[in-house]
């Protein structure tokens, strides 16, 4: 663990729930998450995402577990993620049938790491605390976490209709909204209450109460931290697409997250159509380590470019140091340890350039338009070699590469952590 990971923050949730070897709550690093959206029961491409999330970064993967081919699936999905040497905590997300299918398919059961449960549709009527109860029967006699997952959409209607109940018969009724962020929470903390009622240690339950607002999700996750100790698995559920999703889900969790709520993340981002599912780990990590939480990779700081900038070339170098970074931390995270903290500069111009580089790690200067075409690279904040020509590029990448060897690999007394 890095000095970084064990930065201390105002955590509320003090209790801490193991998932297949993975921490989460207490002072442990905040996990990142994400969710296939492939059909569970085409195992190949199944497991092709759960690897691709899984080496981008994710520390659990949820997939969803909603039919009995999808049940039968999942032994076999882990046994190929073990054949690739992968041993990311799998999650299934259950609705509906999730009793019937974890007491008939028991090697689904046995296998998944944790299970997620939505109160609200768990069942109905009567049935719903019968089919409650089989579920957490079910994680309690095979010893596994159960995410008690609320909804805004899926709300527990029951919840709902007593909380609109009682707050009609107030003298000054609240809002309808204010009724509805209670009735969410009022139904995790009851839900999670009537579990370890059946059995369910403390310590196997997380919580989340997702909505699809910025607002609501920080005045939810307020009120549901100051009344429990559970680990809370945070995120904004139906983010959106682009630009929107991100933007939504950093603006909502960099909030919470610098009060020091939130254990594990997950930013659901709808992909573009043919998209990258692995964007929403990339995302979830840069919002962890841009607030300074955890490191995972390497940061490149970029200047935005303008009037200096004519060409798009200092555009291209950025964005190519960030790929090779990117591509290489899977071999580096084990050969350089600690590398995760490195920090690039690749500026512009000399307006700022020279000055951010010498605060990098490594930095470089382009020459802006009307400059002489000379890059002066900047190492632990001192002017090493300056650059011309042609390959500057390719020079730079491997003085970037030098840099990482000497300083994060073996026998380096500097390393980080
Ligand atoms: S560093 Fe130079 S090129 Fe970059 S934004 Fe500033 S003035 Fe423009």
């Amino acid at each position: 663990m890095t000095s970084v990971d064990l930065l201390h923050r105002k955590r509320r949730s003090t209790r801490l729930v193991e998932v297949r070897g993975v921490a989460i709550g207490g002072r442990s690093p905040i996990v990142v998450q994400s969710m296939t959206n492939t059909d569970t029961a085409d195992v190949d491409a199944t497991v092709a995402q759960v690897l691709a999330l899984a080496r981008a970064g994710s520390e659990l993967v949820r997939v969803t577990v909603n039919t009995a081919e999808a049940a039968s699936a999942v032994p076999v999905i882990r046994r190929e993620l073990d054949r690739a040497g992968v041993g990311v905590p799998l999650v299934g997300d259950f609705h509906f049938n999730g009793h019937k299918l974890l007491a008939e398919f028991p090697e689904c059961a046995a296998t998944l790491d944790k299970y997620r449960i939505n109160p609200g549709n768990v069942g109905r009527g009567s049935r719903r605390d019968e089919q409650f109860a089989q579920l957490i029967e079910t994680a309690c006699r095979l010893g596994k976490p159960v995410r008690i997952g609320v909804n805004w959409g899926s709300l527990d209607q029951e919840v709902l209709a007593r909380f609109m109940d009682e707050n009609a018969k107030r003298p000054a009724p609240e809002p309808v909204e204010v009724v509805m962020r209670a009735a969410l929470v009022a139904s995790a903390l009851e839900s999670a209450a009537l579990a370890e009622q059946l059995g369910l240690a403390g310590n196997r339950i997380i919580l989340s109460c997702k909505v699809s607002g910025v607002q609501d999700l920080v005045a939810v996750y307020r009120d549901l931290a100051t009344r429990c100790d559970y680990p809370l698995h945070l995120g904004l559920t139906e983010a959106g697409m682009g630009s929107k999703g991100i933007v939504a889900s950093t603006a909502a969790m960099g909030i919470l997250l610098q009060e020091g709520i939130g254990d594990t993340i997950r930013v659901s981002l709808t992909p573009e159509p043919g998209g990258d599912r692995t964007q929403e780990v990339v995302v979830a990590q840069e919002i962890l380590q841009t607030m300074g939480l955890r490191a995972f990779t390497p940061m490149v700081t970029a200047c935005p470019g303008c009037g200096r900038t004519t060409s798009t070339y200092f555009q291209e170098l950025a964005s190519r140091i960030q790929a090779y970074l990117r591509e290489n931390m899977p071999l580096w995270r084990t050969r350089y340890p600690g590398v995760e903290h490195l920090h690039v500069a690749v500026m512009g111009c000399v307006v700022n350039g020279p000055g951010e580089s010498k605060l990098a790690d490594i930095g470089i200067s382009l020459p802006g338009s009307g400059e002489r075409p000379v890059a002066p690279v900047y190492v632990d904040g001192a002017k090493t070699v300056t650059l011309k020509g042609d390959r500057i590029a390719e020079e730079f990448q491997a003085l970037v590469f030098e840099y990482v060897q000497r300083r994060y690999g073996p026998g380096d007394a500097r390393k980080a952590g």
